[in-house]
Parts: structure tokens; sequence; C-alpha cells
């Protein structure tokens, strides 16, 4: 079975096209500026280089088609025929309390996605662009969605419920749900397979960072916690976003500012975390390379991120009253020794060791880089969202095919 994966945002499609018999990828890519002038696709299959093409590409519907005739590109492509399209897997990161696993996208679910705008304003809308823009050119297709927050639905109402007035959970659905799920779930169970254990005899953190971060504490193979809350703005500090505040500071600088909504969340969304602090860049290699040349915010951000980090390990192993393994991945953490060893440096106390020979090569690979006396591993190990969710769609759409 051939699997599209599309993961759609405001102006871009993330893709990859699997054959799902050797799990491999066999075309990957991106169109960026959907809708804006450059409109860029990149686009690589497994056996021959990368292909930048740019062209007028106006909408998502236009896009999806774009992909679809690359993959049929007697050139470029993979396939020679649309039919050697089996599924769609889309990524749709709002899924709230009523998908806690991946499901066939009906005409039902596609309206309840909908329905979810008002929690995800910003994701859910693009991700039901690509949605319709496959029912247009892809007509009959089985689709599939797996959502960003459904891993983390099991999680105990003590990790979940925020301390507000209980009706504002019931009424509105404040809670926390929870980011990166598809993440976190991959990189837990590639952790178990390291360790040669079963997941369920485990507890694991697993820290993501990329341009958003989050962090998880999987115990027993399940989500008992994690950083992001309502909205993906809660928790660890990021390339642009603040992470955990004191509610309280948003109301006083709206006061302050006289801001509007939009604006205090343009603030804590794209102007805050590392690019807020230092005023260098949201990207961990600038801060990294400005810190090191002596820029005071560059290095204090740096220490903000891997302190808030360490601290949220400490809780998490708290929480689940202990720890087995903690995992790094995503942009930073599979590529940077140095945020992983400040990250992990004077955690020696309960039993983390890091061996900072392979700390130093684990660069986006999987790798054990804990000493082999240490009694909790530390493993560094790329994230692999795209192949979830191809998996998903494989399983889901077999069982349909089965009835
Ligand atoms: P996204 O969340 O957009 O998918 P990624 O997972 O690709 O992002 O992570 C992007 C982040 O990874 C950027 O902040 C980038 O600086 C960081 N990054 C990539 N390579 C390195 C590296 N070698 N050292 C430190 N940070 C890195």
């Amino acid at each position: 079975m051939n699997i599209l994966v599309l993961n759609c945002g405001s102006s871009s499609i993330k893709y990859q096209f699997f054959d799902m018999k050797k799990e491999l990828a066999l075309a990957k890519g991106m169109v960026s500026r959907i809708g804006m002038s450059g409109a860029l696709l990149a686009h690589k299959p497994f056996d021959r280089p990368e292909v930048k093409i740019s062209d007028e590409i106006l909408d998502h519907i236009a896009a999806t088609a774009k992909v679809i005739a690359i993959l049929l590109s007697p050139e470029h492509g993979v396939i020679k025929n649309k039919s050697e399209i089996h599924a769609v897997g889309h990524r749709v990161v709002h899924g709230g309390e009523r998908f806690a696993r991946s499901v066939l996208l009906t005409e039902e679910v596609i309206t309840e996605v909908r329905n979810l705008i008002e929690l995800a304003p910003l994701h859910n809308p693009h991700n039901l662009r690509g949605i319709q823009a496959c029912q247009k050119t892809l007509p009959g297709i089985p689709q599939v969605g797996i959502f960003d927050t459904a891993f983390h639905q099991k999680m105990p109402p003590m990790a979940y419920v925020y301390g507000l007035p209980y009706m504002m959970y019931k009424e509105y659905g404040i809670r926390r749900y929870g980011f990166h799920g598809t993440s976190h779930f991959y990189v837990a169970h590639r952790a178990a397979a390291m360790m040669g254990k079963p997941i369920e005899q485990l507890k694991i953190i697993t820290c993501h960072l990329g341009n958003g971060a989050s962090i998880t504490a999987v115990n027993n193979g399940l989500s008992v916690d994690t950083s992001m809350g309502f909205t993906p703005l809660e928790g660890l500090l990021m390339g642009t976003r603040s992470g955990d505040l004191d509610p309280a500071v948003i109301l006083y600088i709206m006061g302050r500012e006289e801001l509007t909504l939009n604006e205090a969340n343009t603030l804590l969304n794209k102007h805050s975390g590392l690019i807020g602090i230092s005023g260098v860049s949201s990207d961990m290699r600038e801060i990294i390379e400005a810190s090191n040349s002596g820029h005071a915010n560059a290095k204090l951000a740096l220490d903000i991120y891997c302190y808030r980090l360490k601290k949220y390990i400490g809780a998490y192993a708290a929480g689940m009253g202990g720890l087995d393994a903690i995992v790094f991945t995503a942009g930073v953490g599979e590529n940077s020794p140095y945020v992983r060893e400040l990250t992990c440096r004077g955690l020696e106390f309960f039993g983390v060791e890091l061996n900072s020979q392979n700390n130093a090569v684990a660069i986006g690979k999987e790798m054990e880089i804990s000493t082999d006396r240490s009694r909790v591993k530390v493993l560094a190990i790329p994230t692999n969202e795209e192949l979830v969710i191809a998996r998903d769609t494989r399983d889901i759409v077999e069982k349909i095919n089965q009835k």
C-alpha cells in the first residue's frame, strides 16, 4: 500500500509518499509560500537529487495538485498512475476530547474537526484546507486524520484540569490537551526498543525540542503529563513562544501597553522565547553561536531554555515516581549536544550520567548518550511523525478493506 502523508500549514504543505510494504519514503518535499509571490515546490525522490520548482501556487488545492503531479512526473516522480496513491494521512493539530486515536475522515468527522477550530484557530483551518484539497484532487481515496493531541488524551484529570472554576472546563473545554503527541509516541516506543524492554515497564521522559517544544512523561506507554496545554504556548521556552508565565503578567502588559487580544497573542507567540530574550534569533544554532561569542542575553536565553527543561524533567520524574530514560528529539534535541549537556548537567544526583563522547557525535542519529553505568538512560532519537501517520493510515484503511 502506498500512502501520501500531508502536513498542511497556513502557507505550506509538507509531504512524504510511502511504500508501506518496505516502510520506505519514496519521496518527500514541501510546497512553501502558498498564495504568495515566490511559491516553491521542493521535491526529493529517495533515489535522486532534490529539485526546486518555483511556480504560481494560489491555494492548497493548487498545491496538492502540484504534489500529485510531481509524484507522477516521468522525470522526478515515483509512480506512473494516480491510482497508485491508495490513501492519504493528514496531520491534524487539534482533536479535542473527541479524538483519542486516528480516524477515517468521513464527512461527520470533518464536521467535528471544523467544530474544533474554536480551540485551534491557528492550525485546524489549514489542516481542513488540505483535507478538502484531497477530496477534490483525489476523489474516492480514503483519508485518515492523525491528531497531535490524541496520545495525550489518556492523561489523568489531575494533569489536565487547570486551577480555574471547574465550569470553565465543562463549558468551554479549557484544559490541558498537549501537542506533538505523534512525535512523543514515536520516540518513546523507539526508546523502549533501543533499551530492549516492553514500554509497559518503563518510565520515560521525551523532550521534543523543535521551533515549538514540549516535554512528556510517558509511564507504561501512556502520556501521563505534558507541558503544552490548552494551546501550544504553555511549558518550555521556545523559539518565539514564552512558555510558562504568571497569567497576571499578560493582564498587566495588556493594560500597560493597551494591547488588543490579537496583539497580546502575537507578543506571546511570535516575539517571546529565545528571540524575545536574546534579540538575536529564534534559531538555537544562532543562539549558541552568539552565546559562545559573549552575547549576554543569548547566554541568558540558552540558560533559561535548559533550566526550564531540567525543572520539568525533575517534576515529571517525581510525578511518575521514578525514571528509566530521557529522550531528546526534534531539531534541537537531535542535533545539539550542547543543549543536551546543559540540560543533563547537575542531574547526576538522580542517576543521569552523560557519556560526553557519544553525546558529541549523536547528531541526527539514534544513539544512547549516557554512560553504561548511568541508572537513567539518555537517548538521542530522530523523530518520525510521518511514519506514525503512514502506519495509522495503513492500519485503518486495511481494517475498512477487510469489512
Ligand atoms: P519544527 O518545529 O519547525 O519542525 P525542527 O524540529 O526542524 O522545527 O527544529 C528547528 C530547530 O532546530 C531550530 O531552532 C534550529 O535552530 C534547531 N537546530 C537544528 N539544527 C541544530 C543544531 N545543529 N544545533 C542546535 N539547534 C539546531
